[in-house]
């Protein structure tokens, strides 16, 4: 068991990053390198649950690995990886829908969302769940950040856990637990649905100032400000949302009162915001152009991670084959 305590997190390539992903999990995970072991995963093979086109799948991969080395992940301290790079995933993933109740895996919220959208509901999506309980069960991870929306899935997790120490071997995998992510959840642009690059209403991390503030200037924010004599209410705004994860605290303080008592625009607020954002994106933009001039370095860091995670991933692994009684497992 490892001394300090280990996470591990996972996000799907989505290609380049935007800020909703960026304030929502990858900030926080650059911060959780400085107090634990931390395992980043890009899940590929959590992705291809959903329609995909698979001439884009190694390139969306490739610029959210960018992304994340960019924006803080730092493959020295931490392990960053591709998920299908490493096979146990699946295999674990398997073993554990044996002992996966079906009802619990119908009862996700996620799920059920998920497939009242589609005429022919593909297996996989219903095992998406397992599949996350192998990512960290694979690490003995003992903490998983997530947001207020992932708490039924890392449940599910727990039980599974828990089934198969029942089973197999008490106390083998350790129960993960949630590590809440503080970040308020930044909707898109329109301010109506969850900021996603499929619905266009984004800010991309790696986008030029002038970019950031064409999108950011004609943003939703509270419809009480008809004029710029409404006060608003800066707790409804997005704008407000996106100021509490880029600017200081005494600028969030400012903001709110100028907000309340309408001593600004919306635009002024908004420029105050784009300013600060530019100030903490450019230097990430500017090591993700490097990078991209470099994939050699993109390429090594990803093997070299993967590499790393195989290491533990196998050691598990033949734990795992040995106490369920797989023939060749205990070298018989
Ligand atoms: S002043 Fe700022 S926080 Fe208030 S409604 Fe306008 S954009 Fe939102």
């Amino acid at each position: 068991m490892a001394s300090t305590p280990r996470v591990f997190s996972g996000i799907q390539p989505s290609g380049e990053l935007h800020i909703g992903n960026y304030l929502g999990a990858v900030k926080n995970w650059v911060r959780l390198q400085d107090g634990y072991e931390c395992i980043f995963s890009i899940v590929d093979l959590h992705a291809i649950t959903q329609a995909y086109d698979p001439s884009e799948l190694a390139q969306r991969t490739r610029d959210m690995a960018v992304g994340l080395l960019a924006a803080g992940i730092d493959p020295a301290r931490s392990i960053l990886f591709v998920q299908s790079h490493v096979a146990e995933h699946t295999e674990l993933g398997w073993i554990l829908t044996t002992v996966t109740p079906l009802g619990e895996l119908e009862r996700q919220t996620a799920f059920k969302e998920k497939a009242q959208r589609l005429e022919s509901v593909p297996a996989g999506l219903l095992n998406y769940p397992v599949l996350q309980a192998a990512d960290v069960l694979l690490y003995l991870a003992t903490l998983v950040p997530v947001g207020e929306d992932q708490v039924q899935h890392l449940e599910l997790m727990r039980e599974i856990a828990r089934r198969w120490n029942h089973r197999f071997g008490a106390g083998f995998f350790p129960e993960p637990q949630p590590q809440l992510t503080t970040a308020k959840r930044v909707l898109g642009l329109d301010g109506q649905a969850k900021m996603s690059k499929s619905l266009g209403n984004t800010i991309g991390l790696l986008e030029s100032p002038e970019a950031i503030w064409e999108k950011l200037r004609p943003a939703a924010t509270d419809p009480a400000r008809k004029t710029r004599k409404d006060p608003g209410n800066p707790d409804i705004c997005n704008i407000f949302t996106i100021h509490q994860g880029f600017s200081p605290p005494p600028i969030q303080a400012e903001v709110a009162v100028k907000c309340r008592t309408a001593a600004w625009g919306c635009l002024d607020c908004k420029r105050v915001l784009a300013d600060h954002m530019i100030a903490e994106l450019t230097p990430i933009r500017e090591r993700a152009v490097d990078l991209v001039a470099k994939p050699a370095t993109v390429r090594a860091a990803l093997r070299a991670g993967a590499e790393r995670a195989r290491a533990i991933a196998r050691t598990t692994m033949a734990e795992v084959r040995r106490r369920m009684g797989f023939l060749g497992a205990a070298g018989d």
